[in-house]
C-alpha cells in the first residue's frame, strides 16, 4: 500500500517523499490501526489522511473544528484534482444539496465536516449506510479539557467508535502532552492507538529575541527585511495593536490590524484581505491565527513577550509552514513581565500558580543565553540532535558573551545595594551610566561609587543586563514599583563565587543562516518574483488565496529547474498532474520569457545541482 501511496503523492501533490513521521502515520491507516499523530505545524499532518483516503475504497469522514479550516483544505484538495467537499452551515441549500448528491453518487473522496454536524442523528445514520474508509479528528486537542482548546462538542465524538467498530479512526494535532494523548484516546474510545509523536523542532523557523529599546524603529527593521511577504505582528493589548497600526500605517506600510475590540465584519475582511495577499502584514492581539493555515507566512514579531512558551510556540508556528525560512523576531522587556502578572492577577490561586511558573518560563528563555530551538525543546521534554542549530541568534552569532561578566555584574549588584535596593532596573541603569537625570541629582545618587561604573555602555545595554541578571535569578524584582533585590544567588556572585552569563549584540556581522541559503540555493531569485506575480494573477481570478495554487516552496523549486515544457514542469516539487495541466502553459511561457530575456539556461538537472 505504501507503494501506491506514494505514486498518489507525485500524481496529485508532485511531491517525491515523505516527511518525518509520514509515512508511519500512513502505515497505520493502510494497517487499519487507530493512531494519534501529533507532529508540529507544518509537519505535513493533512497528506497523513488526505493520501491514504485518495486511494481507499469508500469515503474518508474529516472533523476538524472551524469553517475557515475546512474550507482551505478543500480547496487545496480540489486544486490538485482530488474529489472533497465540506458541509457547513456557510454553503447555501443549492450548494449542500450538490454534496449530499455528490456522497450519494460516491464520487468523494473526502468530507469534511464540524464534530456536531457528524453526530446530528440523521447524519450518522446516512453514513452508516455507505462505505467509509476512515474517520479523521484533525486538531484532536479540541477534545481534550487538558489542551489549550478544549471543545465540548469533540466530546462527543466518543460515540463514533461505537457507531462504526470497524472504521480506523486517526486523530492529529501539533500539540499534545502525554496527558492530552492519553485523554483523546479515552475520549474517542481508540482500540490500542498507535502514538506517534514527531520532534516539536520548527528548524526553518529563525528565532531572535532582543529587548525591546525602540519598539517601532525595531519592527521597521523587520518588515524592512521582508519586503512585500506576509508576516504577523503581535501585541499583547488592543491599545498597542491600534498605537502600532497608526506608527506603520503612517510610514507607509501595508498593513492592518484585528483584535477582538474590532467588529466582527472588519476583522473579517482584514483577516481576508491578508490570507488573500492584497494585505502584507497584519498587527494583531493573539485573537488572529486559529484557523489561519497561510503557509508562506515569513515573520512573525512579538512586540512583547508571550505569557508561556506555549503561546510562544504556537504563535511563531504560525510562520513557515511551508517548510521555507521565516523569522520569528521577540522584542521583550521587563516591565511585560509586570504587565502579564497584573493581567493575571484576578486569576484562581491555583491557575495563578501555574501561570506565574509559566511566565517566569517565559521570561528566562528571552534572557537566557542558550540555543532557542534547543530551549524550547527541552521545555516540551524533547532535546536537539545537534549542537549548532544555525537559526536562532545564539547560534547564529548575533550575540557575544562578555568576557568579563562577572566584573560587569558585580558592579551592577553593588549599585543595587548602594541604591539599599529601593529603585527599578530603569533607574539603575542610569546611575550605572552616569546620567545626569534630574532625579539622580536629586537623589544625590551621583556621588555613589558605583555612579557612572558602565558608562562606556548604553543605558539600554545595561537595563538589558539587569534583566539578564534578573532571569538567571541573581535579582529579583520586589513590589508594585519593581524595585531590584539580590538574591541569595546574586550575593555568591558579589563574593565572587559565581559567574552569570552576560550577553551583548556582537562586534562582527553575524552568519547567515543556513536555512536561508540552502532554501534560495540555485534559485533565480528574479523569475522568482516573476512566477509570484503569476501566481497572484491567476489565484485573482479563481478566487482562491496564492498558496493554493503554488506554495512558495515549488514557486522557488520552478525558479531553480526552470522547466521548458509540461514534462520538466511535474519534476517540480508540489506539481502533480492536475496542476500541470491546469496553470503549465503559463508557468512555461513565463519561464521561457524570462529565461531568454536574462540568457540563463533552462532545464536544470537537479542532481547536478
Ligand atoms: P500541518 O497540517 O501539519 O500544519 P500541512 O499538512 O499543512 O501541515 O503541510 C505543511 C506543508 O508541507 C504544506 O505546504 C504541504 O503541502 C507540505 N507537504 C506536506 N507533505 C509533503 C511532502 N511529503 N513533501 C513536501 N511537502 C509536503
Amino acid at each position: 500500500m505504501i507503494e501506491d501511496i506514494k505514486k498518489t503523492l507525485a500524481k496529485y501533490w508532485g511531491y517525491d517523499d515523505f516527511l518525518p513521521s509520514q509515512k508511519r502515520a500512513m502505515e497505520c491507516v493502510g494497517r487499519g490501526t487507530d493512531s494519534i499523530v501529533v507532529l508540529p505545524t507544518g509537519g505535513g499532518k493533512s497528506l497523513c489522511f488526505q493520501a491514504p483516503a485518495v486511494i481507499m475504497q469508500g469515503l474518508t469522514v474529516v472533523v476538524s473544528p472551524l469553517i475557515s479550516l475546512m474550507k482551505d483544505q478543500v480547496d487545496a484538495l480540489r486544486e490538485c484534482g482530488i474529489s472533497a467537499a465540506r458541509i457547513d452551515s456557510s454553503l447555501s441549500a443549492d450548494e449542500q444539496q450538490a454534496v449530499y448528491s455528490a456522497l450519494h453518487s460516491r464520487e468523494l473522496k473526502l468530507l469534511y465536516l464540524s464534530p456536531e454536524r457528524l453526530v446530528s442523528d440523521g447524519f450518522v445514520e446516512m453514513l452508516g449506510s455507505m462505505k467509509l474508509s476512515l474517520i479523521a479528528i484533525d486538531e484532536a486537542h479540541c477534545v481534550s479539557m487538558w489542551g489549550h482548546d478544549f471543545r465540548p462538542e469533540y466530546r462527543q465524538l466518543g460515540m463514533l467508535k461505537k457507531m462504526f467498530p470497524d472504521v480506523t479512526i486517526g486523530a492529529y494535532t501539533a500539540t499534545a502532552t502525554e496527558q492530552v494523548r492519553h485523554d483523546i484516546a479515552e475520549q474517542l474510545n481508540l482500540k490500542d492507538p498507535e502514538m506517534l509523536v514527531g520532534s516539536f523542532d520548527r528548524p526553518n523557523l529563525v528565532y531572535k529575541i532582543r529587548r525591546r529599546t525602540n519598539k517601532v524603529k525595531q519592527v521597521c527593521a523587520v518588515l524592512d527585511r521582508h519586503k512585500g511577504e506576509s508576516g504577523i505582528i503581535y501585541c499583547i493589548r488592543r491599545k498597542d495593536v491600534d498605537g502600532m497600526f497608526s506608527h506603520l500605517s503612517a510610514k507607509g506600510y501595508n498593513i492592518l490590524p484585528y483584535h477582538a475590540g474590532m467588529a466582527d465584519e472588519d476583522r473579517k475582511k482584514n483577516q481576508d484581505l491578508f490570507i488573500n495577499e492584497k494585505v502584507d502584514t497584519i498587527v494583531a492581539t493573539i485573537a488572529f491565527g486559529m484557523g489561519i493555515d497561510k503557509s508562506n507566512v515569513r515573520y512573525v514579531v512579538h512586540t512583547g513577550m508571550p505569557k508561556s512558551l506555549e503561546h510562544y510556540q504556537q504563535e511563531t508556528g504560525r510562520a513557515g509552514r511551508d517548510g521555507l525560512e521565516a523569522e520569528c523576531c521577540l522584542f521583550y522587556s521587563g516591565g511585560d513581565y509586570g504587565t502579564w502578572k497584573s493581567l493575571m492577577s484576578d486569576m484562581q490561586p491555583e491557575s495563578y500558580k501555574i501561570a506565574m511558573v509559566k511566565l517566569n518560563h517565559m521570561y528566562n528563555y528571552c534572557t537566557g543565553g542558550a540555543c532557542r530551538h534547543k530551549a524550547i525543546l527541552r521545555y516540551f521534554g524533547q532535546d536537539l540532535d545537534k549542537d549548532n542549530c544555525a537559526a536562532c541568534d545564539m547560534c547564529l552569532g548575533e550575540m557575544d558573551c562578555l568576557d568579563n561578566a562577572l566584573e560587569t555584574a558585580q558592579k551592577i549588584l553593588s549599585c543595587v545595594v548602594r541604591l539599599e535596593q529601593r529603585f527599578g532596573g530603569g533607574y539603575t541603569a542610569l546611575v550605572l551610566t552616569g546620567s545626569n537625570d534630574k532625579r539622580i541629582l536629586e537623589n544625590n545618587h551621583d556621588a555613589l561609587s558605583t555612579y557612572g561604573l558602565l558608562s562606556d555602555y548604553s543605558k539600554h545595554t545595561v537595563h538589558d543586563w539587569i534583566e539578564q541578571l534578573e532571569g538567571q535569578d541573581y535579582l529579583r524584582k520586589v513590589g508594585d514599583y519593581n524595585v531590584l533585590n539580590i538574591t541569595e544567588k546574586g550575593l555568591q556572585v558579589l563574593k565572587g563565587n559565581e559567574t552569570p552569563r552576560l550577553l551583548k549584540p556582537a562586534e562582527k556581522p553575524a552568519k547567515a543562516s543556513r536555512v536561508v541559503e540552502d532554501s534560495w540555493e540555485g534559485v533565480d531569485r528574479g523569475l522568482f518574483e516573476a512566477l509570484r506575480k503569476l501566481r497572484t494573477t491567476i489565484a485573482r481570478k479563481k478566487g482562491v488565496p496564492a498558496y493554493i495554487v503554488f506554495g512558495d516552496a515549488t514557486l522557488r523549486d520552478m525558479a531553480r529547474l526552470r522547466p521548458s515544457d509540461h514534462t520538466r514542469l511535474l519534476e517540480v516539487k508540489g506539481v502533480g498532474e492536475k496542476k500541470s495541466r491546469q496553470y503549465g502553459d503559463v508557468v512555461v511561457a513565463t519561464i521561457k520569457d524570462y529565461c531568454k530575456a536574462h540568457s540563463i539556461d533552462m532545464d536544470v538537472d537537479r542532481r547536478r545541482m
